[in-house]
């Protein structure tokens, strides 16, 4: 399925470094069915890696030298594994930079490489190209010098590139669905304590397609904090009215509603909304595995309506995107996914549907805005992985 991404990629790596790459690896981008923002709030997420990746080429050298060739800038960049390495004006390099740095303070041992990389994961588009950039070097260093990594500190370690070199405050969501990604089931993770349960993804007669509105409002960062503040002033206010309550995820409504005029309006505003959602993830991994697709549909629509009016960080495009969406035949459910203010909506469709509901909203879609939506259909896949060229074959 990958072989025209790994075909493009090792003619990459031919042209960068003369001769033929030794070993292909394949990091996968990711969605989130359901739970949105409840990261930070001891909720579930449900995310699943998808089948576009980033192809990696690579050779191992006899020297301390480590080159890297990104053929989609195409631009390059090589630094000696000997020196300590800090944050260049190059961005996509400190993605991989900040990986080397984690795993050198590890105090383990890192050798020469040749790698040329290449992807099918649109950038900056909230389907993770970062992570599976970040996690697929940090995979490749763990299986050609043999570090002993687990899966998880494969996952920790992208984020601590993120956080360190790169200065973007991520969770742990991207990264871990990159690396534990597995083919047909969904992911549900605790962010905070990584604990983590599989479940199947039963969505026969159904597609996920992405619709990317192409829109960025600058307002994330800033909108992103005030919700946290709302947010926390939310919590301090119920905790202290219900001391006995360990985990958020365990307040009630009635407490809430309880805690309602103290708090004020805003913050009751996102804390039901987040209240809500916890436990949307938890049905909606019942009703993926059983298959229930009309539910899991509502419960998508449920979300985009509250991270709309209660949560209030959709915009004008996605919930234009959603709202007609919602109306076509054969749509099952509709929402906004990711941080907000712009990126993708996530659309379950029949697949009998999908071709003229793509066709309808990207014409409304540019009528209104005058915007060419992009569309990618994707289907859950396994996480990082070396690519085996002969596996199949007796
Ligand atoms: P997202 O993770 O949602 O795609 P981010 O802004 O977090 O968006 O990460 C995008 C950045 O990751 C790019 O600006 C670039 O620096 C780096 N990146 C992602 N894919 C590639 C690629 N194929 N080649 C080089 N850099 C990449
Ligand atoms: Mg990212």
């Amino acid at each position: 399925m990958q072989e025209k991404l790994i075909n493009y990629t090792r003619e990459a790596f031919q042209s960068a470094f003369g001769s033929q790459a030794e070993r292909i690896f394949l990091a996968p981008g990711r969605i989130n069915i359901i739970g949105e923002h409840v990261d930070y709030s001891d909720g579930f997420v449900l995310p699943a890696a998808i089948d576009k990746h980033i192809c990696f080429a690579v050779k191992k050298t006899k020297d301390s030298k480590i080159s890297f060739f990104a053929k989609d800038f195409n631009d390059s960049f090589s630094f000696d594994v000997t020196e300590k390495q800090t944050p260049v004006s190059q961005t996509w390099v400190n993605y991989l930079l900040g990986v080397f740095n984690a795993i050198q303070e590890s105090g383990k041992e890192i050798g020469g490489l040749e790698i040329a990389f290449s992807s099918t994961i649109p950038m900056g588009s909230g389907l993770s190209s970062s992570a599976a950039l970040e996690c697929g070097f940090a995979y490749i260093l763990n299986e050609i010098f043999d570090l002993d990594l687990t899966k998880k500190e494969l996952s920790l370690i992208g984020q601590k590139s993120e956080h360190t070199f790169v200065g973007v405050k991520c969770g742990i969501m991207d990264q871990f669905s990159s690396v534990f990604g597995k083919e047909h089931q969904v992911i549900m993770l605790d962010c905070n304590s990584l604990d983590h349960q599989y479940f199947e993804a039963n969505i026969e007669g159904c597609s996920l397609v992405l619709f990317d509105s192409c829109v960025k409002h600058t307002h994330l960062t800033s909108g992103y904090n005030d919700r946290r503040n709302d947010v926390d002033n939310g919590k301090k206010i119920l905790w202290k009215k219900f001391p006995e309550i360990e985990k958020f995820r365990d307040f009630t409504i009635e407490m809430l509603d309880d805690a309602r005029a103290e708090m004020g309006e805003i913050s009751h505003k996102r804390c039901y909304y987040l209240l809500k959602e916890i436990k949307r993830v938890e049905k909606a991994a019942k009703a993926l595995s059983e298959g229930d697709l009309d539910y899991l549909g509502q419960l998508l629509n449920e979300t985009h309506s509250g991270l709309s009016t209660e949560f209030e960080v959709s915009c004008n495009e996605l919930d234009f995107m959603v709202e007609e969406t919602s109306k076509e035949l054969g749509v099952l459910g509709a929402r906004m996914m990711g941080g907000g203010f712009g990126g993708c909506s996530i659309n379950l469709i029949k697949d009998e549907n999908v071709d003229i509901v793509i066709e309808n909203i990207s014409a409304k879609y540019k009528a209104a805005f005058n915007i060419e939506m992009k569309v990618y259909r994707v289907k859950i896949s396994d996480g990082i992985n070396e690519y085996k060229e002969n596996e199949f074959v007796i």
